[in-house]
């Protein structure tokens, strides 16, 4: 087991930015004509490989917002690892990795055929043994950071672990439940200020909790009070329910350090979409990023700004790769600050 470390970046977490703790997969996708039978060949028409994974693809959406951003994750001592590295050190991510010799760095298969349904296997390996000694390791980086961002294909401990360390400092600490771990619970959401399930992850953090039956297909045309009283029932003092084609809503708490209403909808950014695969990372990644940018702004601005890179994500295939640059979306939409 070794650390890969990159001195020279620690400068940027400094200022105030944003530690994102999650994971990293290389993606693999193959189209097809049509997906094979078992124990069929078929030949693929296309392949492309790239970064993925929601933790990285989450850093990348935020560090191509121009905010000081640091990730760290988990990879083996392999190929893969260092073709990880490469794609860090191209989007000028820096990257505290853990890196494991008995394990393979996380990789996807994905099939998409002619009609653009997909198939993916994904084995998420080194990411399930981040672990909280490392976590604990890396305490610097959170002293200066802002917002401490996590999702779900890490294993429990190590979020927890990078929660407590982020409630110990004056940062923000944002869960995006993706997807919904089995041993998800109310002490985890406990350590958390802003949580952001899309709606199937609303319904299924609402019956691990056992605390409401929630049909995702209603939620959009739900009216704003009963989305508000359910989201409430979480506990947690900010809900942002990303709601795709319809935009997404949000829910505070009376009091909520961020309230600037109990509860509002921003409706969706006009695109042309190609591919939503990732609008949830880019939303996440983007709000990590625009609590630092429009950090004086009220929350709605800060949610407009996501709301808007995760609509611009979706005019490019990929995950990664399509995140939009502040640039492109001050050009698309003007400036939000
Ligand atoms: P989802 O994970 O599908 O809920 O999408 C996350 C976010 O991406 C949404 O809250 C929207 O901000 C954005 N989004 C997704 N699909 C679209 C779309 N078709 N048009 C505009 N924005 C979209």
């Amino acid at each position: 087991m070794g650390t890969d470390r990159n001195e020279a970046s620690d400068a940027a977490v400094q200022s105030g930015g944003v530690v994102v703790v999650g994971s990293y997969v290389q993606d693999h996708a193959w189209q097809v004509e049509q997906f094979p039978r078992p124990g069929e060949t078929c030949r693929a028409r296309g392949f492309a490989t790239g970064p993925g994974g929601k933790g990285f693809n989450q850093a990348v959406a935020c560090v191509r917002q121009g905010v000081p951003t640091a990730f760290i994750g988990a990879i083996g001592q392999d190929a893969l690892g260092d073709v990880a590295q490469g794609f860090a050190t191209a989007e000028n991510l820096p990257c505290r990795w853990l890196r494991l010799a008995d394990m393979p760095t996380a990789a996807s298969s994905i099939l998409v055929d002619a009609s653009g349904q997909n198939q993916i296997a994904v084995n998420l390996s080194a990411n399930e043994r981040l672990n909280p000694d490392f976590i604990a390791a890396q305490a610097d980086w959170f002293d200066a950071a802002r917002v401490v961002l996590c999702q779900m294909e890490n294993n429990l401990e190590a979020i927890a672990a990078s929660f407590r360390l982020a409630s110990q400092r004056p940062c923000l600490r944002i869960l995006n439940p993706a997807p919904v771990h089995a041993g998800l619970d109310r002490s985890l959401l406990a350590l958390v200020d802003i949580l952001t399930p899309n709606e199937t992850e609303f319904s299924l953090v609402h019956q691990r909790l056992g605390t409401a039956a929630v049909d995702p297909q209603a939620l959009a045309d739900m009216d704003d009070a009963t989305l508000h009283a359910l989201a409430r029932k979480l506990d947690v003092p900010t809900v942002i329910i990303t709601l795709g084609r319809h935009g997404c809503f949000v829910s505070h708490a009376e009091g909520a350090p961020l309230a600037d209403a109990p509860c509002y909808r921003l409706a969706p950014e006009a695109v042309q979409t190609v591919d939503t695969t990732g609008a949830g990372d880019a939303f996440s990644g983007a709000l990590a990023a625009a609590l630092v940018l429009l950090r004086d702004q009220p929350f709605r601005n800060v949610v407009r700004h996501a709301n808007r890179v995760a609509a611009l994500s979706t005019e490019k295939m990929g995950t990664a790769p399509a995140m939009p640059r502040l640039d492109e979306v001050i050009a698309r939409f003007g400036r939000s600050f």
